[in-house]
């Protein structure tokens, strides 16, 4: 129950958002985000209360990995009593890969997560980080009655609100620099601030958060290209230790039907190597069957990815391995929408 105004916490995780240009040697630097009212002393102005989490050493969303997801997740589980909404702020380069990522981590989530960035530094002039930052936290703190408006992990970038799991970055250089290809937007800031309610996840107050954070196993992205030959896909396919891949292949789901390739993969899934289906297409869905060249996948027991992103696929593999899901089961619960990532 909110009987106050909302609290919300603003993780900062590093990236352009949290970066101010130095004039004397031209180059972006990262600001104490603590001071983060006065480069916005808009955030004054906000019908919330507001307080900062920083990483001790922000980092460029390249150097994200799982340590750091977990790290995301341990500030929230950590604040989640006494919170009523989360702004975390990230680099944009991984930004769908980290949001995916805690999307699984909690189940029961009933409170807003919403993590955002910017293409320009909150201290150019320019910068869309004012809008990205100050609509996220708007966001965070809607409330729907007595409870949070929003129960999920979102991303909220250049006036839309989308499911983070859902997520892929488009651009380097627009503004609109995310889109969700296969699942519609959940909200959207114009003169008002308009929530999709037939998309958005019902918030559940009453179950007990659970938090995974087992995000170790070792996996391979590997993508299809016409020419790809035995020898690169055996090598790939016998890393040491390897206990997953997220295979991308052409449109519905479809793969060379040449007899090495079949044997390898198929070799791979009885050695215990769980293989997801997951299109190189930026929207779509994989089929499998729906075409001869992806018959031979599905008869060898590939794992279809659906339509889910690649970003969302490589969170989800982890946490399936990190959790222990047996081997006769996992086919099932990976395609099985656990957090709205795949339809
Ligand atoms: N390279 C930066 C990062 O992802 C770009 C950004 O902040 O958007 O951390």
């Amino acid at each position: 129950m909110l009987a106050k105004i909302p609290n919300i916490l603003l993780i900062y995780t590093g990236g352009t958002i949290g970066m101010v240009k130095d004039y004397k040697s031209n180059a972006l630097k990262a600001f104490n985000f603590e001071q983060i009212k006065d480069k916005i002393p808009e955030l004054n102005l906000l019908d919330c209360e507001i307080d900062t989490v920083s990483f001790d050493a922000p980092i460029d969303s390249s150097n994200m990995s799982p340590k750091h997801w977990v790290k995301i997740a341990d500030i929230i589980e950590c604040h989640y009593k006494n919170i009523d909404g989360f702004v975390v702020l990230s680099g944009t380069d991984t930004m769908s890969y980290t949001a995916s990522a805690i999307s699984f981590m909690f189940e029961n989530l009933s409170k807003p997560v919403i993590f955002t960035g910017s293409q320009l530094p909150i201290g150019d002039l320019r910068t869309d980080a004012k809008e990205n930052l100050i609509t996220a936290i708007q966001i965070a703190a809607t409330q729907d009655g007595d409870a949070p408006k929003i129960g999920e992990v979102c991303l909220y970038f250049e006036y839309k609100l989308y499911r983070a799991n859902r997520t892929t970055k488009v651009s380097s250089e627009q503004f609109e620099a995310f889109n969700s290809p296969n699942f519609p937007q959940l909200g959207e800031s114009g003169v008002h601030l308009i929530f999709n309610d037939n998309v958005l996840k019902k918030v559940v107050e009453n179950k007990p958060l659970i938090v995974r954070k087992n995000f170790e196993a070792n996996i391979v992205i590997l993508k299809l290209y016409p020419g790809i030959n035995e020898q690169i896909v055996k090598n790939i396919l016998e890393i040491p230790n390897l206990n997953g891949v997220v295979l991308e292949t052409y449109g519905a789901g479809n793969a060379p039907t040449d007899a090495w390739f079949t044997n390898l993969i198929e070799n791979a899934i009885n050695n215990g190597i769980f293989i997801v289906n997951v299109s190189q297409c930026i929207s779509g869905s994989v089929i499998l069957g729906h075409y001869e060249t992806s018959n031979h996948l599905k008869k060898i027991g590939i794992i279809s990815g659906k339509d889910i992103t690649t970003e969302s696929a490589v969170a989800k593999l982890k946490y399936l391995i990190g959790e222990n899901i047996p081997a006769n089961k996992f086919k099932l619960v990976f395609e099985t929408p656990l957090r709205g990532e795949m339809s």
